[in-house]
């Protein structure tokens, strides 16, 4: 059990353009106070290197690598509406895609290990060409990128259960068959993509699949998913590795979202993909998303740990009435559930 980090992290600060803004470096330093007070739950760790570019470019192009690192070696600036850098924004987004990169050759070749990447800025808005979101470069696309081209892996899984579509992760991989990417997110906030409808495209038609949940989803509904829809898809497909982008947005203490789960609820949906990781005999490695209430946010990655690290046992018990609905049934086109 690895856990990845670098101080780096502390010193992208977006409140430095724009006061208020959620993404704060307190979100990281409430995790590593709650693990620290647990002695870590066991888990090893790490710093995280810097990626080179030729990792960024696994999913970015070479133009947006090097317009991000002009913005934020010129003293930064923002990016869109909500995601400002400054000057130490590169270096930590290059120790954050560095982080998800070292986890992947810490991963491979090691039957069951598990990783966690406790890095910022976060990555899953990301897209090939363009920065949005919070989010400069997809930490988890350029895992999931180099464990294909360089680690040997032929199916990943990247399930996304941050509360936001990765609508970034989605574009980098809709029109491919070895990279299944399932998303569970609130209907009808940013960025406003992730339809049941959207199954991925050419090639990659049904290795796509979104799980949009309304304001107000709970725990009953999230399991649901995971037992009903996510669990079985993943299996059918048999990835050889399972990649995480772990955000914990849908806290009911979230700030910027409505759904209701709770740190528990993490804990337990993590043990449903612990336990689809030892089933299959892959590897398992979660990569820091959003999470906005610090508090809530360190409980929820503790528990997430404590489960992956093999505490307490998947509840199947959660009520079927999905396997009824619009998106199920799409699902149910492409996939044996
Ligand atoms: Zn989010």
């Amino acid at each position: 059990m690895l856990y990845l980090s670098h101080p780096s992290s502390l010193e992208h600060d977006p409140r430095a353009h724009m006061p208020g803004h959620p993404d704060t470096p307190e979100r990281l330093l409430a995790i590593e106070r709650v693990l620290a007070d647990r002695d870590w739950l066991g888990w090893g760790r790490r710093e995280a290197p810097p990626a080179g570019e030729g990792e960024l470019e696994l999913i970015h192009s070479a133009g947006h690598v090097e317009a991000i690192r002009k913005l934020c070696l010129s003293g930064g600036g923002a990016v869109d509406a909500d995601t400002f850098v400054g000057e130490p924004s590169y270096r930590a987004a290059l120790h954050a895609a560095g982080g998800a990169c070292e986890m992947m050759r810490a991963l491979s070749g090691d039957g069951d290990g598990i990783g966690f990447c406790a890095l910022r800025p976060s990555g899953h808005h990301a897209e090939p060409g363009r920065a949005m979101g919070f989010c400069l470069f997809n930490n988890v696309a350029i895992a999931a990128e180099l464990a294909v081209r360089d680690l040997g892996a032929e199916r990943v899984f990247v399930l996304d259960w941050d509360v936001h579509h990765g609508n970034g992760t989605a574009e980098a991989f809709r029109s491919r068959s070895d990279v299944l990417f399932i998303s569970i997110h609130q209907a009808g906030i940013y960025p406003g993509t992730g339809p049941a409808s959207d199954f991925g495209s050419g090639d990659g038609e049904g290795y796509t699949v979104n799980l949009p949940v309304p304001a107000g989803a709970d725990e009953d509904l999230w399991l649901s998913l995971v037992e009903h829809i996510v669990v079985p898809v993943a299996r059918s497909f048999a990835p050889d590795l399972i990649l995480v982008s772990a955000g914990f947005d849908a806290h009911r203490d979230d700030p910027l979202a409505e759904c209701r789960l709770e740190s528990g609820s993490f804990a337990r949906i993590a043990c449903h993909i612990r336990d689809l990781a030892a089933g299959l005999g892959t590897p398992l490695g979660a990569v820091l998303e959003g999470g906005y209430e610090p508090q809530a946010l360190a409980e929820s990655v503790a528990a997430t740990l404590a489960a992956l690290g093999g505490e307490g046992e998947a509840i199947e018990a959660a009520p079927e009435p999905l396997l009824t609905s619009r998106a199920a049934a799409g699902v149910a086109r492409h996939w044996t559930l």
